[in-house]
């Protein structure tokens, strides 16, 4: 059948023309013979005659158009019935086009046009299904690497309901993903901060249309419970994709498990605790021992014994001063550590704290100098021992780390309901990298002197902002660089702004 059609007879206009002219001349001949005849003869006169010869024209006339349609039909229709048969061809995938000489006549550029048509066709056709292909592989590939990745990976649609988990998330909630896909992401898992407030999806999860692909949400060390009360711990990234409408994805959530890490920080700390419990009775009978014997043998003792005594007295109150330190650590850290408030004239307390700071500065040769603030400063809400480590730390970090013939000044502000201490020297300062680790636990700048080195453990700052934050405060330290000196602040809330303190004790 394809074969019968494709090379058509040759289309020409003109012949189409002689035809139907040659079809019409017997008929046009006949009448022609006929009206030249009535005005010659008397022949056609009578009407039937006239009659016969019209009905005769007629006859030639029908014969020769129904001989022309059969001529044109089986002659020039043809072609038009072959294109249609092509594009069927074509749409079904079985055209095939013949070498460019075999079409003849005018529709000679349409078959050609067909030929195009249909290499460009099997072009794209051999484009789309390589693409298909790729694709193909490419989400082969992002499913198995993202199921079989170790990293617990959550993608929610715009309804904040679960499209996919993989195989982590199953160990780390111990919900099978058939369980989970389909349920909105709170009636699977929950997360909670730090201070064990529940962090809702529409926190870390807003749906946000329109957006390019960015990182919408991240918090350290979450906790994570499952709808099966699984707990685990995890540091959250969570993501927007870009064009997610298009797929039905708001956000991709990863979590970087962190269970193994607490749970070995939890052992450290049992050991530490343990531990610097077990240190602390000893040591106060030897501080105890060591006082009572400078008491009772100052006189005796020679300069070099009296060098010794104090050397070990200065060591054992650091050795203690450690001890008490990481037992508050472990207090911090297991949010053991409450506040027995009071409230406080901030100015006094502060004064009277930088007081007893003086003598060592006056032998470090460092100016030492508490400004009295000029507008009145509220009372503040505080655990003075507590509040007071913080402030003892900072003085006393800014007087070891500040070079002799430095500067030292400690002023008090009030803005925002917040009480604010500035403690500001001209020591060696802390390089820009090193600002945001300060407050980590025994995090220490490196390079200090022996001395300094030997004086901190680096849990002193961590402390501080535990204690501060405890008190819903905020601390914070600002240098230039490196031996551009230094400034550490922490602000309070003012009394009338207190908050209910006796609930501010941490829960993990
Ligand atoms: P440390 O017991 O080592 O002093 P801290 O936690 O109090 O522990 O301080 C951590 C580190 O921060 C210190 O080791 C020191 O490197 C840096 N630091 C703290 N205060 C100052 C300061 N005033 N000037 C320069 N560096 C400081």
């Amino acid at each position: 059948m394809y074969n019968k059609y494709i090379v058509p007879e040759k289309f020409k206009r003109y012949r189409l023309v002689a035809i139907f002219v040659i079809f019409s001349l017997p008929a046009t001949a006949l009448a022609v013979t006929a009206w030249f005849l009535s005005i010659s003869t008397p022949f056609f006169k009578s009407p039937g005659q006239i009659l016969l010869v019209l009905i005769g024209i007629g006859a030639l006339l029908i014969l020769s158009s129904s001989l022309f349609i059969t001529y044109t039909k089986h002659n020039y229709l043809k072609p038009l019935d072959t294109i249609i048969f092509l594009f069927q061809s074509l749409i079904s995938r079985t055209y095939k086009p013949l070498p460019n000489q075999t079409y003849l006549g005018e529709f000679k550029p349409l078959y050609l046009m067909l030929n195009q048509l249909q290499s460009s066709l099997d072009v794209n056709n051999s484009n789309y299904s390589t693409l298909n292909q790729t694709t193909a592989a490419q989400n082969k590939l992002f499913d198995t690497t993202v199921f079989e990745t170790t990293d617990p990976i959550i993608i929610l649609n715009q309804k904040l309901e679960i499209k996919f988990v993989n195989l982590a998330v199953e160990n780390f909630t111990g919900i099978k993903k058939m369980d989970s896909v389909g349920k909105r992401i709170d009636q699977f898992v929950r997360f909670y901060d730090k201070n064990n407030s529940e962090i809702i999806p529409s926190v870390y999860a807003p749906v946000i249309k329109d957006n390019p692909a960015r990182k919408i949400f991240t918090h350290p060390e979450i906790k994570i419970v499952s709808n099966i009360n699984r707990q685990s711990f995890a540091d959250i990234t969570v993501w927007q994709p870009e064009m997610g409408e298009v797929i039905d994805v708001s956000c991709v959530i990863m979590l970087q498990d962190k269970t193994k890490e607490k749970q070995l920080e939890a052992m450290k700390l049992d050991f530490v605790s343990m531990a610097a419990h077990e240190l602390r009775t000893p040591l106060t009978s030897i501080k105890g021992y060591i006082s009572v014997f400078i008491k009772e043998n100052e006189k005796i003792l020679s300069p070099d014994q009296m060098m010794f005594i104090t050397r070990i007295n200065t060591s054992t109150q650091q050795l203690a001063g450690l001890v008490e330190n990481l037992l508050s650590v472990s207090r911090v850290e297991r949010g053991a550590m409450s506040l027995h408030t009071q409230i406080i004239d901030w100015v006094a307390n502060v004064k009277s704290q930088a007081e007893t700071f003086e003598h060592r500065a006056d032998e470090k040769r460092i100016s030492f100098k508490f400004i009295t603030p000029e507008k009145k400063i509220p009372q503040v809400q505080v655990d003075l021992v507590r509040i007071n480590e913080v402030l003892n730390n900072m003085i006393s970090n800014a007087l070891n780390y500040t070079e002799p013939m430095g500067k030292i000044e400690i002023w008090i502000t009030f803005d925002n309901d917040l009480v604010c201490t500035h403690i500001k020297d001209t020591g060696k300062g802390i390089p820009k990298e090193a600002l945001t680790k300060l407050f980590s636990k025994f995090f220490r700048v490196q390079g200090g002197s022996a001395e300094q080195a030997s004086k901190g453990n680096g849990l002193g700052l961590y402390l501080s902002k535990a204690i501060v934050e405890l008190h819903k405060g905020k601390i914070w330290a600002e240098s230039e660089g490196v031996n551009k000196g230094s400034t550490f602040s922490f602000c309070l809330p003012a009394v009338a702004e207190t908050v209910d303190l006796n609930v501010l004790t941490k829960h993990m």
